[in-house]
């Protein structure tokens, strides 16, 4: 039989590391369970500023979520690779099974994050963090004096177009229809945006550069006419930002927890609908998701978690 664990941690991007120190400090026999390296979605962030405390000169999205695992493995958090394919949230004991192995706990925090959906573009991944990017909060401004692209055309995108005019010598918004999806009063306020243009029935094919990015290849999806976006030679780069909808990962508990736009539903002590079930991070439905709100979000769902096992 397996390893009877107090808390099951699934993710281990900032909500899931935090749930872990906070748990650990708390003596709960606690597992982790990521499925990929450590630091879910900023492990993908070059630069990391608006972190409460983050001034370290050379400090990545990497580093900060590798300083935090380790605080975690400090106060006893095992730690483990594995792809959780299934889980069973019902009973006192939650199960879950991976390709790796089958895991049993008495209360499971879900931290299994959200991911943008990407653009869909050649050379995307090669750089992401080197000029493309899905989050203008966390990198806007890098893009200091520099012309910015983002692709979308829903809330998001616009709103982040906005955003990104703190920065930004001009904004180009590559939407591939001629009208937005975004709410008429965020579409109004960027119409009256100087620094915002618009370009129309078009969508990203690829990216390319040296190091950074210094070149957009967009196609007219009307004409199929396929034009190249060149840095100017003076900046050297460009920022791309892809706002084309989020996916929660959420697949694993669609049938078992209450979803609000895909995303899990709690209450502000991170409690899902299931007893001993909590989320925390990207995965539930909130209305800011940084670093700083995972990491609160994650002390919360495990101070929760001692209690109600505390409780039983
Ligand atoms: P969204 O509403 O799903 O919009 C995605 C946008 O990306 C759409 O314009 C879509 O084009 C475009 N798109 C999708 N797939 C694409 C592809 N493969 N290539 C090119 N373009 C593609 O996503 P979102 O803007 O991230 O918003 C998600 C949810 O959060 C929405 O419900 C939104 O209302 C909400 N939200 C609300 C606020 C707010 O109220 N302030 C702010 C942000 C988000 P089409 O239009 O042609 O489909």
């Amino acid at each position: 039989m397996e390893e009877l664990y107090d808390v099951i941690i699934l993710g281990g991007g900032p909500a899931g590391l935090s749930a872990g120190l906070y748990a650990g400090r708390s003596r709960m026999k606690t597992l982790l369970i990521e499925r990929g390296a450590p630091g879910g979605q900023i492990a993908l962030s070059a630069e990391l500023e608006n972190y409460p405390g983050q001034m370290l000169e050379g400090e990545t999205g990497a580093t900060l979520s590798a300083r935090m695992a380790e605080q975690c493995a400090r106060f006893g958090v095992e730690r483990i690779t594995d792809a959780v394919q299934t889980v069973r949230l019902d009973g006192e004991v939650k199960r879950l099974t991976g390709e790796g192995g089958a895991y049993r706990a008495r209360t499971l925090i879900i931290a299994a994050g959200a991911s943008p959906r990407p653009i869909g573009c050649e050379n995307e991944r090669e750089f992401t963090g080197r000029g493309v990017s899905y989050c203008a909060t966390c990198d806007g401004a890098f893009f200091r004096g520099l012309d910015v692209y983002v692709a979308g055309g829903g809330d998001s995108a616009v709103e982040e177009a906005l955003f990104l005019t703190r920065f930004a010598r001009t904004v180009t918004v590559i939407h591939r229809r001629d009208t937005l999806r975004a709410a008429k009063s965020i579409q109004e306020k960027a119409f009256a945006e100087p620094k915002i243009r618009f370009l129309w029935d078009s969508v990203v094919m690829r990216v390319d550069g040296g190091d950074v990015l210094d070149a957009i290849t967009v196609k007219n999806v009307k004409t199929g006419a396929l034009s190249v976006i060149r840095a100017a030679a003076e900046d050297g780069m460009l920022g791309l930002f892809g706002f084309v909808g989020y996916l929660p990962n959420t697949e694993l508990f669609r049938e078992q927890l209450p979803l609000e736009n895909g995303y899990i539903r709690t209450d502000e002590n991170m409690r899902t609908s299931v007893p001993g079930v909590f989320a925390a991070g990207d995965v539930r439905a909130k209305s800011l998701r940084q670093v700083v709100t995972a990491a609160a979000d994650g002390a919360v769902a495990a101070v929760q978690a001692e209690r109600f096992l505390a409780g039983l």
